[in-house]
């Protein structure tokens, strides 16, 4: 079955993927004589730079996605299929799907990245991720049910674990969430909880490394420090949270911080699709690809975006998985493809770094350019500028626009709605017994936060 696409005198071109990578490349080749075929197990773009907002209730869920079909409404030579990629038959130029199968002549993977939980049972079991917009409304939902809970308890202990937050990961996307929750303390849960003691909830983000932010310049990396420390955030660098448990996040054998709230942004690895030869999938289950973004030993086949892994002379473990990596790859993709069209050589793809950044909290902001940094509201307004340019969508920006500016003249955050089932313990197995994991667990309290310690200089 090949899914009722229909046939074509032109070449098809099937695209994994409708994340940043496959977005742009299926948008590049609007008018060029080619079947484009979109599958992905959404039917919305994603902006995941900013799920974090989504998780701290600073935006709605809708204005950061955005409907496949509406985006390509018009163009005549694009086809999208809703589903999931099981395995791909590069003998047979076959995509298998949990729809039916879908036939190529072309293929690009552009299936981005996955939670990396270096296979730690307890933590993928129980930890929150924020890769996807289903994760963000569960985390926020989950922090806000547990403050519910926190009203409910006499326990002081079970109290502190449900009010604690550990962020593991000092990459931008933990320091960005540990700042977001910290405006929250400050700011939201004051005055939606007035009966909590709010000194008791502590804010932790854990760092196996020796700095936050690594990618990103010592400076940045010092003034995320700084901004996280003055608002309270328990920094601790060169810990690694090791086990997840009866709600104890450990850092070492016997020492635990308690919480009921776990969010894990310690890493990502690719997406690769099985199917694909071993030899072409690294460690980090990105695709080996050469300098045109095809995958080694292929022809037809190409990887872009977070799932491709091109090393270069200055970058030997591969180029970062960030945003405009996987926008660049997929316009010179575009090119590529119509230079092969002409019986020309591909052009080797060269990253140009326009620069990094990452937010801490309103007026808090870090950048670092090509020839260097700023900070501060600058850093900011800077911040909230590209992201809005680059949301998808007309809707989506005044959306985000105006959720931002009701935050910034309010000091609050309008959402915080709780629409998740009330608990993940309450689960039943089906004799209506509630089952060994969801079974409720006092930790043990933990009067004294782990010392803040400084980065090195
Ligand atoms: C929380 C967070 C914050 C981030 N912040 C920043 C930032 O500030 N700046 C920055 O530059 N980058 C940031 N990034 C990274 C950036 O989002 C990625 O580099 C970018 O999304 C990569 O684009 P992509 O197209 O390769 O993959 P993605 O955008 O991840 O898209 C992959 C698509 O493939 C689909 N898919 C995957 N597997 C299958 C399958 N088997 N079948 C069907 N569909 C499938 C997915 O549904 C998804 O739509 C952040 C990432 C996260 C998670």
């Amino acid at each position: 079955m090949d899914t009722n696409l229909p046939k074509s005198s032109h070449p098809r071109l099937v695209i994994i993927g409708c994340g940043f990578a496959g977005l742009r490349l299926a948008k590049a080749l609007k008018h060029d004589p080619v079947q484009v075929v979109v599958i992905d197990r959404n039917n919305y773009h994603n902006f995941q730079p900013l799920l974090y907002q989504v998780a701290t209730g600073a935006l709605e869920a809708d204005s950061i996605a955005y409907p496949i079909r509406k985006i390509f409404a018009g163009q005549k030579n694009f086809f999208y299929r809703m589903a999931d990629v099981q395995r791909v038959d590069t003998a047979a130029n076959t995509v298998h799907t949990n729809i039916g199968d879908i036939h190529y002549d072309y293929l690009v993977l552009a299936t981005g990245s996955l939670t990396n939980f270096f296979g730690i049972e307890s933590i993928e079991k129980n930890a929150m991720q924020i890769k996807s917009i289903p994760n963000a409304l569960n985390l926020r939902s989950y922090i806000f049910q547990n403050f519910e809970k926190a009203l409910l308890t006499e326990d002081p202990v079970q109290r502190q674990a449900l009010m604690n937050i550990v962020v593991v990961g000092g990459g931008p996307t933990g320091v960005e969430i540990s700042g977001s929750l910290a405006e929250m303390r400050k700011h939201v849960l004051p005055k939606d909880y007035p009966e909590l003691d709010l000194q008791q909830m502590q804010i932790y983000i854990v760092e196996a490394g020796a700095e936050l932010l690594g990618p990103m310049s010592p400076q940045s990396q010092r003034d995320a420090f700084e901004y996280l420390k003055e608002l309270g955030v328990n920094i601790r660098l060169n810990t690694s949270i090791k086990r997840y448990e009866d709600c104890k996040a450990y850092y070492s054998e016997t020492e635990f911080i308690p919480t009921e709230n776990l969010i894990w942004a310690a890493g990502v690895n690719g997406a690769a699709v099985p199917g694909l030869p071993d030899a072409v999938v690294a460690r980090n289950k990105r695709i080996t690809v050469n300098r045109w973004n095809q995958v080694e030993g292929f022809t037809n086949v190409f990887a872009i975006g977070d799932v491709a892994n091109m090393v270069t002379e200055d970058m030997p473990k591969g180029l970062p998985m960030l945003a405009p990596v996987a926008i660049q790859q997929a316009d010179h993709l575009a090119e590529n493809f119509r230079r092969l069209a002409k019986g020309q050589t591909p052009v080797d793809f060269k990253y140009h770094n326009k620069g990094v950044m990452a937010i801490v909290a309103r007026n808090k902001a870090v950048v670092d350019l090509p020839k260097g940094h700023f900070r501060g509201f600058l850093g900011w307004l800077t911040w909230l500028f590209v992201h809005l340019m680059t949301l998808v969508g007309f809707r989506n920006k005044v959306v985000a626009l105006t959720d931002w500016a009701f935050s910034y003249f309010s000091s609050d955050q309008a959402l915080r709605l709780i629409i998740r089932p009330f608990s993940r313990r309450d689960v039943k197995d089906d004799k209506g017994k509630k089952t060994a994991e969801h079974q409720a667990s006092t930790p043990q309290y933990n009067p004294t936060p782990p010392a803040i310690q400084t980065p090195a200089a």
